[in-house]
């Protein structure tokens, strides 16, 4: 047994599946997971002492990499002034100076613990503001574990949300709509079926959580149009793309402005961090400037926001980040069409900046049930035998891969010949 393994067992006998999340205990592709011990730049270690390429970095905020030296500093330096005061501090004022800065159609901004957070509180002030209690959400679209978004879009989901997770209450799901993404009609059709009921359609803006989609032309610009003139808000889920699409997120890339926005993951630099805000004359209605509550004992930490900000002013003051990820998401994406090329398969691979997904299927994917069509066992045969010649990647189909600016051409010549073995090991 490696000590992984061993670890592995006694986990499942302390916390529920043995892990804290449950993606990370590896059901999706079979075997056991790999604890992790450490990890350096482009390097994971686990506890037996292997080594990993990485390609999920934390499932999105190591976008430098791990351990980035001013980050580490940072955190270093603030644990200096103790851990945690509950009161108002400068480096709050900082972060909320810097975030609006960066994604301009945040006016005003509240920090929170995580991105499950930022998503609750941000519908909890979209029906605060408009007075409406529905919600719009897409097919396959993750928003965190908020009891409103674990709502499957079966085949009668279209009219009434069905629970996904026992717990959820039926009269919650209820106020859940659902449509395919990239169907405009749908969500039309919703919203005319529900005429001044919906308080928000909330979206990510690039999906990461049905592996990679990217919204087909017209459909951000539709949903925002839909948006208007049904009075509902638009908020984009920027907890994956925000600062890793562009340093304004999806959002400037696409050009499209939404009402609110939800962060989380590289926002806090590896943290807990989350924050939602948007429109100032929306955000004026959480308390204490209004009547919409939401609070936090540790929201703005200090330590979280020391990282987060040497994160965030890294990505402010070097856009040439941006321009090296875009390089590495290329390369390793034509690396990986030539080897499909070579080995005759015809497999889909969605792609955009550093997020991209190789879809075991021979469908295009612009939607859940799309990507519902690929060869599930053959990913599960992939990611081990990627796992083991040390490539880490998500261990899921349904996920995108994230990469960081610490990948260097000698690395991605690596991941590439792994992936030729491993498809070759996985058909064989
Ligand atoms: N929103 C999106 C788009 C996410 O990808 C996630 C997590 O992966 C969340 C929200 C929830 O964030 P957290 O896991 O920090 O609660």
């Amino acid at each position: 047994m490696t000590t992984s393994e061993q670890l592995f067992e006694k986990a499942k006998t302390l916390i529920p599946g043995g892990v804290n999340s449950p993606v990370r205990a590896f059901r999706a592709v079979g075997g056991s997971p790999v604890f992790i011990k450490s990890a350096k730049g482009p390097y994971l270690y686990d506890e037996d002492g292997r080594q990993y390429i990485e390609l999920i970095n934390s499932w999105g905020p190591m976008i430098l990499g791990h351990a980035f030296e001013p980050v580490e500093k940072a955190v270093r330096d603030a644990i200096q002034d103790s851990f945690s005061f509950g009161a108002p501090t400068r480096k709050e004022v900082e972060m909320a100076e810097l975030i609006t800065t960066m994604v301009p159609s945040v006016e005003k901004v509240r920090m929170v613990n995580s991105g499950t957070e930022a998503t609750m509180a941000a519908i909890r002030v979209a029906r605060g503001f408009t007075g409406r209690d529905k919600i719009i959400k897409f097919e396959g679209c993750y928003h965190g574990h908020g009891d409103s978004f674990l709502i499957a879009a079966g085949s009668g989901a279209m009219t009434m949300g069905i629970p996904d997770s026992p717990g959820v209450t039926k009269a919650t799901a209820a106020d859940t709509l659902t449509a395919p993404y990239n169907d405009l009609a749908a969500v039309e059709k919703l919203l005319e079926n529900n005429q001044n009921q919906v308080a928000a359609v909330i979206l990510e803006p690039v999906v990461g959580n049905m592996g990679c989609v990217l919204p087909q032309p017209g459909f951000l610009e539709g949903i925002r149009a839909l948006c208007d003139k049904h009075g509902a808000l638009l908020i984009f889920d920027e907890v994956m793309t925000g600062f890793r699409l562009a340093k304004g997120g999806a959002q400037e890339r696409f050009g499209i402005t939404p009402d609110l926005t939800t962060m989380g993951k590289i926002i806090g630099g590896g943290m807990p961090v989350g924050a939602y805000g948007g429109r100032a004359d929306i955000m004026n209605v959480v308390s204490p400037a209004g009547p919409v509550y939401q609070a936090g004992t540790l929201s703005g930490n200090p330590i979280a926001m020391s990282a987060g900000l040497a994160m965030l002013h890294h990505l402010n003051d070097h856009p040439e980040v941006y321009t090296r990820l875009e390089e590495i998401g290329s390369a390793l994406v034509n690396g990986f069409q030539s080897s499909l090329t070579k080995l005759g398969l015809n497999y889909t691979i969605n792609h955009i900046g550093s997020m991209f997904t190789l879809f075991m299927t021979e469908r295009s994917v612009t939607n859940f049930a799309e990507a519902k069509t690929c060869d599930l066992p053959l990913f599960g045969r992939y990611f081990h035998a990627m796992l083991k010649r040390g490539v880490y990647l998500a261990p899921s189909q349904f996920e995108s891969l994230f990469l960081s600016v610490a990948l260097t051409d000698d690395l991605i010549s690596q991941i590439i010949q792994a992936n030729e073995e491993s498809l070759q090991e996985a058909l064989a």
